[in-house]
């Protein structure tokens, strides 16, 4: 039998370790093609070789730098020549710069350094809008594209302005504004792409222990991967221009 997502190629930044792998595993599992993106070539060689040693067939490799234009370009081109067109985006790579012990309280709002929130923006927001707009032509060319922003529940600006919620007295400036604005992305280009196919929600993975998590975070790597993996899958009559939690709408 045919598995339905079969010949669907699903391309997921920052996938050579942590939530981005998981994801890739997932969407390769369901029979998805599937690209890793991964800054260091060794790598991502490394991450597709244990997903085909489990029995996943289609996945390959590129060298991606999210922050690096030409390498939206070579990808744009890559996944052009080789299945011209592209079902699923998940922007996935993402760094936290600053320091915070997120099992107390801490705010770096006045204190952090204004490089770390350029560094920030250029990984979490500014490079993710360019490489979406570069690739949303092939996005287009798919029957029905899938665009999955990571953003974090420390977007949320809801949740940290109220004093009840688990997040207002965690305040890493840099890395939450940089996902605030990547919901702003979320809502707008699905606003824009109302009346096509095209999907485009922003995840909150959860608190996963990987590198970036740490080893406090309540969730295991294997939990880690659900919600990119639902954004990327829903179906037809599926939400856009949300943002959720393993199915659960997040407020903004
Ligand atoms: P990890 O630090 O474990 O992995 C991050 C991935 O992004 C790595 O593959 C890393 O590559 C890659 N990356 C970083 N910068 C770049 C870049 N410039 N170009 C290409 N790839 C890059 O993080 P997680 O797996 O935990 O996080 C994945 C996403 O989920 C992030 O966007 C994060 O903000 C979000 N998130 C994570 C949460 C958690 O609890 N873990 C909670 C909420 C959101 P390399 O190996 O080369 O460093």
């Amino acid at each position: 039998m045919q598995n339905k997502q079969s010949g669907k190629v699903a391309f997921i930044t920052g996938a050579n370790k942590g939530i981005g792998f998981e994801t890739a595993r997932g969407l390769g599992k369901l029979g998805f093609t599937v690209v890793i993106g991964s800054r260091d070539a060794g790598r991502g060689r490394a991450a597709a070789d244990k997903l085909r040693s489990e029995g996943i067939e289609s996945v390959e490799a590129v060298r991606f730098d999210v922050t690096r234009p030409g390498d939206h370009k070579e990808v744009a081109r890559h996944l052009q020549d080789r299945y011209g067109k592209l079902d699923v985006l998940v922007n996935n790579a993402g760094v936290q710069l600053e320091d915070g012990d997120f099992t107390s309280g801490f705010n770096t709002t006045s204190t952090g350094n204004p490089d770390i929130l350029r560094q920030t923006f250029d990984t979490n927001f500014f490079a993710v809008v360019a490489l979406t707009q570069t690739l949303l032509p092939l996005i287009r060319k798919a029957p029905a594209g899938r665009i999955v922003n990571l953003s974090s529940i420390l977007g949320s600006l809801t949740l940290h302005s109220d004093p009840s919620s688990g997040i207002y007295a965690k305040k890493v400036f840099a890395y939450d504004a940089s996902k605030t604005a990547l919901n702003a992305f979320t809502i707008h280009l699905a606003q824009e792409l109302r009346g096509t196919t095209i999907k485009v929600n922003s995840a909150h993975p959860g608190w996963v222990r990987t590198e970036m998590g740490g080893s406090n975070a309540p969730l295991d790597l294997s939990e880690g991967g659900k919600t990119s993996v639902q954004l990327a899958t829903l179906p037809d009559d599926g939400p856009t221009g949300g943002y959720f939690h393993l199915g659960k709408p997040l407020p903004w």
